[in-house]
């Protein structure tokens, strides 16, 4: 038996009941794991509130944990009981214990541990993917971030920099602004109190941005595509203000613009994808090319709490749930 956070329907942070799940048995392929810490994404957020529809009529959310492998089901050949490993699956992480299948889970080498996989691999996945597919970054390149203090936004900063890009980053207030530049952003605009688009133009000298990272969507996404050069490419990873419901494909033909709205599951698809995936990550963790200084840690059964600090801006870095 284990704890979990159950959300009952879709609503706010209160929503999800602290109740008692029998832990399950691992059948063919899969793997029983005694969840260590727990990441907290915003599509956590996404899940509960209703925002992406739910498969079933409950639901756990929870999209990344670090753990320690309980029992292995059949045909398992490639993990044992005590094997440290970590995932990512869009939701049902919310809780101490959970079956899994065991071609998702990658394990994690020495040297990093649990809660900084929890920290980092969701959040670590995306960075990776955004810089070198969605579009891919060359030195040289001048990049905008929204939400440059966040979870995935202190992870971008270095990772940009280290490919040789000026990274331009934007921050709600003074306190997250100044934590944004000590994480690899050259520039960072507070965004609460300035122009953000006048401040780009002003720091590129008229030229604009190779790409633009926009995961704030509703508040920005005009003002990103201004930001951008001729054939620049917007890239829309997130929506925390909410969906962009009036974007017309014609807004792209203001500089032949390219937008892509890529989500990380399609680019972790297989087994091999995955892994060369999160080895990079692994290696940019232990180079110290990313400074994993900003995890806060608090008890699973808080997570309610943590939703609502997330919701309100108030959240610096990634947070993890010790289980
Ligand atoms: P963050 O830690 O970045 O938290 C979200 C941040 O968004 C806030 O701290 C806030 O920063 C900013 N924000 C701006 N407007 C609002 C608003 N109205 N309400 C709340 N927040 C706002 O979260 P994560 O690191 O977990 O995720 C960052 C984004 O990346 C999310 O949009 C998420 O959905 C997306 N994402 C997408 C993935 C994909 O594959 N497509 C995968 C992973 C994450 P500030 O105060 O500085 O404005």
């Amino acid at each position: 038996m284990g704890k979990a956070l159950v959300a009952r329907a879709p609503g706010g942070p209160e929503v999800m009941d602290w109740v008692d799940l029998p832990d399950g048995r691992p059948g063919r392929g899969e793997v029983l794991l005694r969840h260590t810490a727990i990441g907290v994404n915003f599509i956590d957020i996404y899940y509960r509130s209703g925002l992406y529809p739910w498969p079933e009529a409950t639901m756990i959310p929870g999209a990344e944990a670090a753990g320690v492998v309980e029992a292995v089901g059949e045909g398992v050949t490639d993990l044992r009981v005590g094997d440290r490993v970590a995932y990512v699956l869009p939701f049902g992480a919310y809780r101490e214990t959970r079956v899994v299948p065991a071609d998702r889970l990658v394990p994690l080498p020495a040297g990093i541990e649990p809660a900084t996989a929890a920290g980092a691999l969701l959040k670590g996945l995306t960075a990776q993917y955004l810089v070198t597919a969605s579009y891919r970054v060359q030195a040289g390149d001048t990049v905008l971030v929204h939400a440059a203090a966040g979870g995935v936004g202190l992870l971008l900063g270095p990772w940009l920099a280290a490919l040789g890009a000026t990274a331009i980053g934007t921050a709600g207030g003074p306190e997250k602004v100044a934590l944004a530049r000590r994480h690899g952003y050259a520039e960072v605009i507070d965004y609460r109190a300035d122009d953000f688009v006048a401040e780009v133009v002003r720091l590129t000298a008229g030229a604009g941005c190779n790409a633009v990272y926009d995961s704030v969507g509703a508040d920005t996404w005009r003002g990103s595509l201004k930001c951008l050069r001729r054939r620049g490419v917007f890239v829309n990873f997130g929506q925390s203000s909410g969906m962009i419901r009036d974007f017309a494909l014609s807004d792209l033909a203001a500089g032949s613009l390219t937008a892509i709205r890529p989500v990380l599951f399609d680019y972790i698809v297989t087994r091999a994808e995955l892994l060369t995936r999160s080895a990079d990550l692994f290696a940019r963790i232990t180079d110290g090319t990313l400074q994993l200084d900003v995890v806060n840690t608090r008890p699973l059964r808080d997570a309610g709490a943590v939703h609502a600090d997330m919701e309100a801006r108030r959240t610096m870095g990634s947070t993890v749930l010790l289980a």
